[in-house]
């Protein structure tokens, strides 16, 4: 037997917070928070019944499967994600914070003022003291570069032949770290008094073992120039650093690894620095590396941040559509810079932002464009395309547009690009304009099209069936369904008793759902009418979740009581046959290996009952 399947761990860990401490100021805060408006600030809400509806925010979905429930203030995703809880874990959730973090800001929202004890003690936080460890680490860099003896060489560097003055070093908090090894780290352990584990946790030091089979820590760093990377509300999160002295050993930039506070593509270089502006100009100027951002900040381009070398990807697509509706491409100018434009798109799209793209003239990036020619690259700036226009005329430019096989690449290359554009009036656009360069009818263009779009189809609906059939059993399926029919039902009583007669010794594949049910049955013959709050009362903590998750499951309508009344006797019906089968293949295989009369009589008993059912439902 299956016990809850769903093991997730964001689920709910307040509600038992909550309830074990009666803390009164998480009351309040919950008291004063509404969870629909709260959550309508981020993400836009339908009204369905008694709860409302949207496309979740946590994972990628076409249909919406996000729940909240006004009258129980909670949330659940029915989709791919399975995640759900209260107004502090969709903070927590969505904010990527920890839940001292989410309970600062909702009790500021709400008015409320935290004493200094409690959480802000109690709570001892990994991520908060990665950050303030991070923060040191990014002074002692700067230090070094802008204060230290050893900091002249490569301060030189960076001025002269980088042309980054002192207030871009100062803005971005440039740093350097010592090539010996051992300094952060020294300072750290023994100036700070942090612990080695904690070095090691934020990325910054690693061990070594010695020869005298004693272990060493080292900087994690040694002697390249330092960019912090800090998140977009100001915490240090890690650090990329450049080499001064390239050697073919270690790479030109080595990024902190994925620690608790660091994930690869989900974060953008200078986005701290320029969420305001890009807020202001209502666009984000997006740029492959470090030097590109800074030396565009230093002509008053400010609206600017970087992806470090990578496509973009659906975290860092979500994260910036929270500033604007627009973004600016602005890549190097060679393959490299164009594939990542093309794989950068989807992500882009699927969030429903325009994309433009900036051509970087006289140089190969953003940095070399701007040191060359300021003002010109100002202007390609303001002189951005749509990115569709940009990548037809480069796929024009590789292949003859005159040769019937320089046509059928120029289609294979683009029309997979067009396949995907949400609106339908620019996708027209774009295979008008296709038709009229390759001078092919925009017949054909739209068939060719749609045998693209049907293999993609057919490719999405073959994932989708075969991520419900890896992690969910029919018996699964319908004992969650009928669970949530009778926990929504106004009146359980009479429903869940007909139910409960027709399923007879079922036994739940996952039990939390049997449990509710018995539960609620044990309450009803008490009480018989029902009262959500004081059955809660006598629920389980255990069992609260899979409540939850039940009362929000989006039912379809019913016309009337009668006809979900219906439903859940047909689905108990089915439920009871698909136990009986089971239990026959289960007897009948021990069988085989060792005759035994009483199962054989077992066997006759269920099969009686499965063919009197099944006569049962052929009949009406
Ligand atoms: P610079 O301007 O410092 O001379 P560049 O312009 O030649 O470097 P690229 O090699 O084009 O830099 O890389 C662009 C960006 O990609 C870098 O700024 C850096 O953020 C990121 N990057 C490059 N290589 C790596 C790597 N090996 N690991 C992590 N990030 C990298
Ligand atoms: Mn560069």
């Amino acid at each position: 037997m299956v016990e809850n399947r769903k093991q997730n761990t964001t689920f709910y860990p307040l509600s038992s917070i909550v309830n074990k401490n009666p803390m009164d100021e998480i009351a309040r805060i919950r008291e004063r928070t509404d969870l629909v408006s709260f959550i309508s600030e981020y993400i836009s809400l339908k009204k369905m019944g008694r709860n409302f509806k949207a496309i979740c925010p946590f994972h990628q979905e076409k249909t919406p499967s996000f729940i909240v429930s006004p009258e129980r203030q909670i949330w659940h995703c029915f989709g791919g994600c399975g995640k759900g809880g209260d107004v502090f874990t969709f903070l927590m959730e969505y904010e990527n914070l920890e839940f001292v973090e989410a309970l600062r800001i909702l009790a500021k929202r709400a008015g409320v003022e935290l004493r200094e004890s409690g959480f802000e003690r109690g709570i001892s936080s990994k991520k908060e003291r990665i950050y303030i460890l991070n923060k040191i680490a990014m002074d002692f860099y700067h230090f070094v570069l802008t204060k230290h003896k050893a900091g002249e060489e490569a301060l030189k560097y960076l001025i002269d032949i980088r042309k980054i003055d002192s207030k871009l070093i100062e803005t971005f908090m440039i740093g350097l770290s010592p090539k010996d090894g051992t300094s952060l780290s020294n300072y750290l352990i023994q100036k700070k008094k942090f612990k080695k584990e904690d070095l090691i946790e934020a990325g910054l030091a690693f061990y070594r073992g010695l020869s005298t089979g004693q272990v060493r820590v080292l900087d994690f760093f040694r002697n390249r120039i330092m960019f912090p990377l800090l998140d977009q509300r100001g915490n240090v999160v890690g650090f990329s650093g450049r080499a001064i002295e390239e050697s073919l050993s270690s790479g030109k930039y080595i990024n902190t690894r994925d620690t608790i506070v660091y994930h690869k593509g989900s974060m953008f270089f200078g986005l701290n620095i320029a969420k305001d502006e890009i807020k202001k100009m209502d666009k984000a100027i997006i740029m492959e590396g470090e030097f590109d951002v800074i030396s565009s900040y230093g002509i008053g381009v400010k609206n600017v941040i970087a992806v470090k070398g990578t496509a973009l990807t659906d975290n860092q697509a979500s994260l910036i559509s929270r500033f604007t509706d627009n973004v600016c491409l602005c890549f190097d100018q060679d393959d490299a810079g164009y594939e990542a434009t093309k794989r950068s798109l989807s992500s882009l799209e699927k969030k429903g932002l325009n994309i433009t793209v900036a051509e970087v003239k006289n140089g190969k990036d953003a940095d070399e464009a701007i040191k060359n020619d300021p003002i010109s690259f100002k202007k390609s700036i303001k002189q951005d395309v749509a990115v569709y226009d940009y990548l037809l005329s480069r796929i024009l430019s590789i292949y003859d547009k005159d040769t019937i096989d320089g046509k059928r690449k120029i289609s294979v290359n683009f029309l997979p690009i067009i396949s995907r554009i949400g609106n339908e009036i620019v996708k027209e656009h774009y295979l008008r304009k296709l038709s009229t360069k390759l001078d092919i009818s925009l017949d054909a263009l739209v068939k060719e099209m749609e045998k693209i779009e049907k293999k993609e189809a057919i490719n999405i609906k073959e994932n989708i069936v075969s991520v419900k059939k890896q992690s969910l059993t029919r018996r699964e399926v319908l004992e969650e369904y009928l669970t949530s029919l009778v926990i929504q039902y106004e009146n359980p009583k009479i429903v869940l008793e007909k139910a409960n007669h027709t399923l007879s010794n079922y036994e739940f594949e996952t039990l939390s759902y049997g449990k509710v049910l018995n539960h609620l049955l044990i309450f009803l013959k008490k009480s018989p009418v029902f009262n959500s709050r004081n059955f809660l009362e006598t629920l389980p903590k255990e069992l609260l979740a899979t409540y939850d998750t039940c009362f929000l499951y989006p039912l379809p309508k019913f016309s009337d009581t009668k006809h979900s009344e219906m439903e859940a006797v047909k689905i108990a019906t089915e439920l009871r046959v698909l136990f009986l089968k089971d239990k026959i293949k289960e007897i009948s295989s021990n069988l085989r290996s060792r005759e035994k009369e009483e199962d054989i009589k077992k066997i006759e008993v269920l099969e009686k009952e499965l063919s009197s059912i099944i006569n049962l439902l052929s009949e009406g």
